[in-house]
């Protein structure tokens, strides 16, 4: 079906086109011969284009990630041509269902995110759409100014995607939203006409086609002058419709200083349907000096609404609100938790976070202190923690942007659905309308947390629907009655996230069927074949038309018989009681797994490059397929058969082969998808069908022959001594040749304790030795058992006990056969780990273990091996070697027996297992034991090594890239006396090869300090 040459002039509904496979292969075709950038057509990454953060599921046309501005000319001229529809896209974190459709997506996140000029004096900066805004603030923050709207996804969010939505900040009331931050926009038409939009001065050398447009524009203003006027809502959150309003300005902030014409503003928050954005120049500020944070409690919500039009007079730059529903999740995440009780003052319903800012600090504290005193006369004494410092003040703003985050955190069908997130409504109505719209939601038996920019009048809130099932319908009646509300109160449907496919239907009701005919005469002067992001802002499909879903009813996904046990998702929740079964209870054919990957709602906060771990692939890549998000979906997709009959496909392995299991996804992603322990999953399934490759079972089986190795090590290790070894054993068993591998010892820490006297029933400590550890590193053991006899304790070492026949060998906790996806194997080992320790876990003894992704399978891993309550039993007293010192500090005066080092300074790399179970507070603290260190921890991801990944010929350059990101520059650069400390095995490899310099577990440096005490 071609696209329609005259499009009617009202918001009637269009379908999306669809574009048969011959055209399809038709445009990818050319688009191969024409492009140097990705062109992805398959049915897998469609399928990753086919979501963004909203509850809609489009497939496109197929995926361009451009490498350069050229590629994006050919592209649209390639798709003109053949009348196929493009779709520019930045982070996809649109809420509204922009960034879908049946077109062909450009993703210029990846390539074009260059800075292309910067001005201080004119205090703007000029850049390519792909920059993310953390990135650009980074870049910014040395010459003192930033871009000052603070969207709380800025780890992610891409300017050019930020336009397309007119984004706005918590700190809107001070610096306003996009519109009213940019300057200039760099663009090209659909026809493929270029040009520069601006401030109407500059206009005059635009291309003839432009100034006719603009002329038209202008025309269509002059005519609808008196309708925008009534309809064009006069508050500063409308970002629903095109911004006809610039040439007659209705918002209570004007777009521009002395309410002149730019007609870049007519872009912003076209969502891509006018032009597609090629350069940005904005508008800079100066990074504030000094903020001050006061964050009032209130007994009720509505109380907190009613003060909020009372507290924007003091001249905040944010009043922010964050609920009781939040406060009590951010509560039961272990890291907000200490954050958030800090702002509490008894029990409050809701907290106001009142943000000052100034370039003078006696200022900011005035203002804070002025605070103090208006809650009084409110009312409300005594309610206010003031935050003067910097640290806990940026700790509380972290939590408030993972509110939303916070809130998708909840397990099953239903789930927070935005589709009313941001009606924007005047402050002095702001408490009724809370208020009524929280009866509404009881109404249709359900509930919504209320959170964010209460200084605007733009409150989120999502009411938890279940789209599978009647939330269609639900969705609808709330969104009718809150309009209703919102028309009463004068305010704006759409004030923050857009149109979309959500609310595009919604432009008629807000702006009347005059403005809407404007709208639909603007989309055509720009782009009159409708090429652009086609059913967005006009000519829209319903909010509700269930085939564009990403859960539709009947959705469904296969029957698996899962290996590890997925049953704390296999629930049901009642939002409305706030209930939730119990595992197992929730009817998922695929046991819970498909629950875990749903929980994946495309947020994309995996996408962050900043501090954390999450997520070291894509870190390196920047490819869709390669991020978390990029994987949860394709699972998703592969659970519920949209990629054919069997989940365990090529797709998923695909996009799984880079994913080096480092757990950050588990602690950081906001809703816990945890794809290390999905891909322990997925290659379970995969290998009963494939088997395991030569050098697969080689890793896997470590544990099985490393006694032997160990007995004739000069064998085992003579791939690295023998000429010739490496290279074969690349072509045979696909290990990197650049790579020496870790070698055999023959001194064995389990053979050289063999004839140590254990202290029986009164150890206090159980050491549990890991495979590496053993063969591969003994010292790191001795260490450990040194220092730990040093502290005063009494250490038994953890051996086999008889059961099957196996005491011979080692104990070990599975990870290599876990990482082959041997899941039975695994468990087999689990049960003698369980089997040797349980009496020592019975008596109350601590398990204290050096290898952090082997130890910490006793507390992650073996919960999921369906080994019963003796499983839970020790995961409690499982310990690293760093964290049993740091909890017992108080008793061991361990302190009293280190001397300091010759080394002033360590540097400290945390393993990725240590970070996720947030480990590394207690590295820190025993290393601080040392007197006269001082202990710097690298900011860094993976080291990329992770497990036997990085030795893999296939992986050696990604595993590479991971650790050049941060972790080997920083060795690099560190003194040649300053002490390299990394726990883990794979990163002291990764660091030797990398940057050649040797690091040491932290059981070492302890025992040095020990030993150079008693030397
Ligand atoms: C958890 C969460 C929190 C959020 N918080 C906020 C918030 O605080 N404030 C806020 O305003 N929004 C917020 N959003 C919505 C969203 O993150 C923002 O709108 C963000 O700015 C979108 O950036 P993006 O790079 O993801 O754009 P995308 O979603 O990729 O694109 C957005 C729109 O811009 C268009 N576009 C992208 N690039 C171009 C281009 N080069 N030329 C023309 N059009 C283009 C796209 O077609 C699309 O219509 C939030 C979303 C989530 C999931
Ligand atoms: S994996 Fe987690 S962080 Fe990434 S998009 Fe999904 S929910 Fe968000
Ligand atoms: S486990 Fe690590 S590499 Fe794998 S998806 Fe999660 S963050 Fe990314």
């Amino acid at each position: 079906m071609r696209v329609p040459r005259s499009l009617p002039l009202m918001n009637a509904p269009l379908p999306l086109v669809f574009h048969p496979a011959p055209a399809q292969a038709d445009l990818a075709r050319a688009l191969r011969a024409s492009v140097a950038g990705d062109v992805l057509f398959d049915a897998a990454s469609r399928g990753r284009y086919s979501t963004d953060a909203s509850i809609y599921q489009v497939e496109p046309v197929g995926v361009l990630v451009p490498r350069t501005m050229d590629d994006v000319h050919v592209a649209l001229d390639i798709c003109r041509s053949m009348r196929i529809p493009v779709l520019p896209r930045g982070a996809g974190s649109s809420q509204c269902g922009q960034t879908v459709g049946n077109a062909l997506v450009i993703d210029h996140s990846k390539h074009l995110d260059n800075v292309l000029a910067f001005d201080a004096a004119a205090m703007t900066v000029t850049i390519e759409p792909g920059i993310v805004l953390d990135r650009l603030n980074a870049w910014l923050r040395p010459k003192g100014v930033w871009f000052p709207v603070d969207v709380s996804t800025s780890a992610q969010a891409t300017l050019g995607g930020m336009a397309g939505n007119n984004s706005c900040g918590s700190r809107s009331i001070a610096y306003g939203n996009m519109v009213h931050n940019v300057r200039a926009i760099d663009a090209t038409l659909a026809d493929g006409t270029c040009a520069s939009f601006g401030p109407e001065s500059m206009m005059h050398d635009a291309p003839a086609r432009v100034r006719s447009l603009l002329s038209a524009l202008r025309g269509i203003a002059d005519r609808e002058r008196d309708e925008i006027a009534r309809k064009v809502p006069h508050v500063m959150r409308r970002v629903g419709g095109y911004n006809i309003d610039v040439f007659a300005p209705q918002s209570e902030r004007p777009y521009t200083a002395d309410g002149s014409v730019n007609y870049a503003h007519l872009l912003v928050g076209s969502e891509g349907t006018l032009a597609w954005t090629r350069a940005l120049t904005l508008a800079l500020a100066p990074l504030p000096a000094h903020r001050t944070l006061g964050v009032v409690n209130f007994p009720t919500l509505y109380r907190a609404m009613q003060c909020a039009q009372h507290l924007v007079q003091l001249g905040p730059s944010a009043v922010e609100l964050v609920d009781r529903t939040m406060i009590e999740l951010a509560r039961s995440n272990p890291a907000f938790r200490p954050i958030i009780d800090g702002a509490l003052i008894g029990e409050p319903d809701a907290i106001l976070l009142v943000e000052f800012t100034s370039d003078d600090r006696a200022h900011t504290l005035s203002r804070l202190d002025r605070l103090v005193e208006l809650m009084g006369d409110l009312g409300l004494p005594g309610s206010v923690v003031t935050m003067r410092d910097a640290a806990p003040q940026r700790a509380l703003w972290e939590v408030r942007k993972a509110g939303l985050n916070i809130m998708m955190s909840m397990k099953g069908d239903g789930k927070p659905v935005s589709f009313i997130e941001d009606c924007a409504v005047p402050l002095e109505h702001l408490a009724d309308y809370v208020d009524r719209l929280t009866q509404v939601f009881a109404k249709h038996g359900t509930r919504g947390t209320w959170y964010a920019h209460a200084s605007v009048g733009t409150l989120h809130v999502r009411p938890i629907l279940d789209m599978r099932r009647d939330g269609a319908a639900k969705m609808r009646a709330i969104a009718e009655e809150a309009g209703a509300m919102v028309r009463e109160y004068k305010g704006a449907f759409s004030g923050e996230h857009g149109d979309g496919l959500v609310r595009s239907e919604w432009v008629g009701w807000q702006f009347g069927p005059r403005l809407t005919r404007a709208f639909g005469e603007i989309k055509d002067l720009f782009d009159p074949e409708g090429l652009l992001n086609p059913g967005k802002i006009v000519r829209s499909t319903r909010m509700d038309d269930a085939s564009l879903f990403r859960y539709r009813p009947g959705y469904r996904t296969l029957p698996v018989d899962t290996a590890l046990d997925w049953s704390d998702w296999n629930v049901h929740a009642d939002p409305a009681a706030d209930t939730v079964t119990p595992p197992g209870t929730g009817g998922d054919p695929a046991q819970g797994f498909a629950k875990a990957v749903e929980m994946c709602n495309n947020n994309g906060h995996c996408r962050k490059f900043d501090a954390g771990t999450m997520c070291p692939s894509y870190r390196a890549t920047r490819d869709e397929q390669h991020l978390t998000r990029g994987r949860a979906n394709t699972l998703r997709l592969a659970l519920s058969g949209q990629l054919g009959p069997d989940f365990a496909n090529d797709a998923v392995r695909d996009a799984l082969d880079l994913c080096v299991s480092c757990k950050g996804c588990r602690r950081e992603c906001p809703t816990g998808v945890d794809m290390a322990k999905m891909k322990v999953e997925f290659l379970h399934h995969w290998r009963a069908k494939h088997g395991l490759a030569m050098k697969d079972r080689l890793v896997a089986y470590l544990p099985r022959w490393a006694p032997w190795a160990a007995r004739f090590p000069w064998i085992a290790n003579a791939r690295d001594t023998m000429p010739g070894a490496r290279a074969l054993s690349e072509r045979w068993l696909g290990l990197a040749s650049r790579r020496t591998l870790p070698a055999f010892r023959r001194d064995t820490f389990l053979a050289r304790t063999a004839s140590r006297h254990g202290n029986g029933d009164t150890a206090d400590v159980v050491l549990f030795v890991d495979t590496f550890t053993n063969y591969y590193e003994p010292d790191n053991a001795h260490a450990a058992l040194a220092v730990l006899e040093a502290a005063g304790y009494r250490v038994d070492i953890a051996r086999p006990v008889s059961r099957d026949g196996d005491t011979a060998r080692p104990l070990c906790c599975g990870r290599t056969f876990l990482a082959g996806g041997l899941v039975r194997e695994a468990r087999r080992e689990a049960q003698r780990v369980i089997d040797a320790l349980a009496p020592a876990v019975a008596r109350g003894a601590a398990i204290v273990g050096l290898e952090p992704s082997c130890l910490l399978s006793l507390r992650d891993e073996f919960l999921s091996l369906k080994l019963g309550p003796a499983a839970q039993a020790i995961a409690p007293r499982a310990f690293l070697f760093e964290e049993f010192l740091a909890s017992q500090r108080g008793s061991h005066h361990l302190d009293s027996k280190l001397t300091a080092l010759p080394q002033r300074r360590a540097l400290l790399h945390g393993h990725c297992h240590q970070k996720a179970f947030d480990a590394m507070a207690a590295t820190r603290d025993v290393l601080s034991l040392v007197p006269d260190l001082a202990v710097e921890v690298i900011e860094s991801s993976c080291c990329g090594m992770a497990g036997s990944f990085g030795y893999e010929a296939r992986h050696y350059d990604v595993s590479m890239r991971m650790a050049e990101l941060s972790l080997l520059p920083a060795v690099r650069n560190a003194s040649a006396d300053t002490l390299l400390v990394a726990d883990g095995t794979s990163c002291r490899h990764q660091i030797a090869d990398g940057a050649g310099r040797e690091a040491v577990h932290v059981a070492r440096v302890l025992a040095s300090a020990l030993t150079s005490r008693v030397g």
